[in-house]
C-alpha cells in the first residue's frame, strides 16, 4: 500500500482527500522577522482558524512547503494538524539562501552533507520535533539557470528520493530553469512521478509548459488569485480585464496532461489570509476558483483529478511501504 507521510503517521495515499498542494501554514525565524516581516505567521489561534474552515469544506490535505531553519516549525505543525484535522506534510530539503541565516552552514553542505540531512529528517526525526518526520524534499532555484550549490542540492534531493521513495516539490523562480531542474533530478535516481515543479503558471507559456509535462512530471499552479488588478477584489482579473493565465493554462492543458496537474495557493503573506483579515483567503481555491473551472467547461473527473487524485499520485511515497 502507498502511503503519504504527514506530521501525525503515514496515512495511505488513497485517503489524502482534496489537499492544497503548496501551502504556508508556519513561518516564523529571526531572518524573516528582520528582512521578511510581511511573510511571518505565527498566530497560532488565527491559523488554527483557517485550517478549521478548510476542513469545514472539505479540504483534508495541506503540503507545507517550508524546509527546515528557513521558518518551519514542525512541531508547530502537528498542533495544528491535529486540532484541525487537516493533514499536513512538512517538508525537508533548501529553499531559497535569502530565507536563511547568511551563516547557516546548511548552505555549504556538498551533496553527501545534504542527503544524509534530508535522509534523517526523513526518516529519523525533524530538526525542532522528534515525533515529526518530513514528507517531502523543497528545493528551489533561484534564476534561469541553477548555481553550482543549487545543483548539489538538487543531487541531494535525487539521492534522498532514491533511497525513500519521498515526493520532490521544488520552486522554480517564475517558472524558469524547469527542464534544468527536471535534468538534474532524474541524472541522479529520481523519479517523474515523483517531482513537482511549482509556480510555472508565473510563466503563462502553454509550449514550455506542454516541453516540462512531456518528462513526465507533475506541475503545480499556485497563482490562480494572483493576477488581479485590484488586490481587494480577487475577481477582478489581470493582466486584461476577464483574463486569468492561470484558469486558462487549466483549460487548455488538463485535457491533455489529466494526471500531471496539482494546484495550491502559495498564500505565504498573512495579507492573503481571511483570518489575518486578508484577501482572498484559502477558501478562495476551493470555493470561487473551482466554480470557474466548472463555468469554463472542465469536466468533473479533471477536476477532481487536480484536487484529489493527482496530488494522491504525486505525494505519496513512490515504493510500497
Ligand atoms: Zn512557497
Amino acid at each position: 500500500m502507498s502511503f503519504f507521510r504527514s506530521v501525525l503517521g503515514d496515512i495511505p495515499h488513497s485517503l489524502m482527500g482534496v489537499t492544497y498542494s503548496h501551502e504556508h501554514l508556519w513561518l516564523n525565524s529571526p531572518r524573516l522577522a528582520s528582512h521578511y516581516p510581511e511573510l511571518l505567521l505565527r498566530d497560532f489561534d488565527l491559523i488554527l482558524a483557517e485550517l478549521d474552515s478548510l476542513f469545514q469544506l472539505g479540504v483534508q490535505t495541506c503540503v507545507d512547503a517550508m524546509p527546515g531553519r528557513s521558518g518551519r516549525d514542525t512541531e508547530k505543525l502537528k498542533q495544528l494538524s491535529k486540532q484541525s484535522q487537516v493533514s499536513i506534510i512538512a517538508s525537508t530539503g533548501v529553499h531559497l539562501e535569502a530565507y536563511y541565516q547568511p551563516d547557516d552552514p546548511v548552505l555549504a553542505w556538498n551533496r553527501d552533507d545534504l542527503a544524509r540531512y534530508f535522509l534523517g529528517e526523513i526518516e529519523v526525526q525533524t530538526e525542532e520535533s522528534p515525533a515529526v518526520r518530513a514528507g517531502c524534499i523543497k528545493l528551489a532555484s533561484s534564476g534561469s539557470r541553477l548555481t553550482d550549490q543549487e545543483r548539489e542540492r538538487f543531487i541531494a534531493g535525487a539521492i534522498a528520493q532514491a533511497k525513500t521513495g519521498c515526493p520532490i516539490l521544488t520552486h522554480t523562480e517564475k517558472g524558469e530553469a524547469a527542464l534544468e531542474q527536471v535534468e538534474i533530478l532524474l541524472a541522479h535516481g529520481a523519479v517523474p512521478e515523483g517531482i513537482i515543479l511549482s509556480h510555472l503558471d508565473r510563466r503563462p507559456d502553454p509550449g514550455y509548459h506542454r516541453e516540462v509535462l512531456s518528462t513526465g512530471v507533475t506541475l503545480e499552479y499556485d497563482s490562480c488569485f494572483r493576477w488581479s488588478k485590484d488586490k481587494s477584489d480577487p475577481q477582478s482579473f489581470g493582466p486584461e480585464p476577464g483574463k486569468n493565465p492561470t484558469l486558462d493554462l487549466l483549460v487548455e492543458l488538463l485535457p491533455e496532461y489529466p494526471v500531471q496537474f496539482v494546484i495550491g495557493m502559495d498564500a505565504a503573506k498573512s495579507s492573503l489570509w481571511e483570518s489575518y483579515g486578508g484577501t482572498p483567503g484559502h477558501l478562495f481555491l476551493i470555493t470561487k476558483f473551482k466554480e470557474l473551472l466548472h463555468e469554463r467547461g472542465l469536466l468533473s473527473d479533471l477536476i477532481d483529478g487536480l484536487f484529489i487524485l493527482n496530488p494522491a499520485r504525486a505525494y505519496r511515497f513512490h515504493r510500497s511501504l
